[in-house]
């Protein structure tokens, strides 16, 4: 379910309201989207990959997380990279991302790594 949207990042291009098929987000004008119907998310990873930004974090489960998820921690997201890895391990990540956070641990070097990164990480603290 998606978790984070940046509001630093997000450039409020409403991409991922456009996007999303199970309508999650409201736009805001001139301001940044909010995620409006949580529960209504399933998953698809279409708005992480499609945000410019790299803005977004969907974490791979299909039901919403503990509060103390470390997948709901966004600044640790933002340090570890987290944040539209998915659309770079998909091919679709094309300009440098904006406001580049360093890495501080190894990325994955693919999506079937990336997924398996983040699961482990769910399954550990779950
Ligand atoms: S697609 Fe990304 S940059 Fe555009 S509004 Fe959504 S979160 Fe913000
Ligand atoms: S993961 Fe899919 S369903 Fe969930 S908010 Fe993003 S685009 Fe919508």
């Amino acid at each position: 379910m998606i978790e984070i949207l940046n509001a630093d990042r997000c450039t409020e291009c409403d991409i991922c309201v456009r996007i999303c098929p199970t309508n999650v987000f409201d736009a805001v004008e001139g301001g940044v989207p909010v995620i409006a119907r949580h529960s209504d998310c399933q998953t698809c990873f279409q708005c992480e990959a499609y945000c410019p930004a790299d803005a977004i974090f969907v974490a791979p489960s299909r039901i919403p997380l503990r509060p103390d998820s470390p997948l709901r921690d966004e600044d640790a997201l933002l340090a570890a990279g987290q944040l539209g890895l998915y659309r770079e391990r998909v091919g679709w990540r094309t300009t440098p991302v904006i406001s580049p956070a360093p890495p501080t641990a190894p990325l994955p070097s693919s999506t079937i790594d990336y997924h398996r990164t983040v699961e482990t990480l769910h399954r550990s603290t779950s």
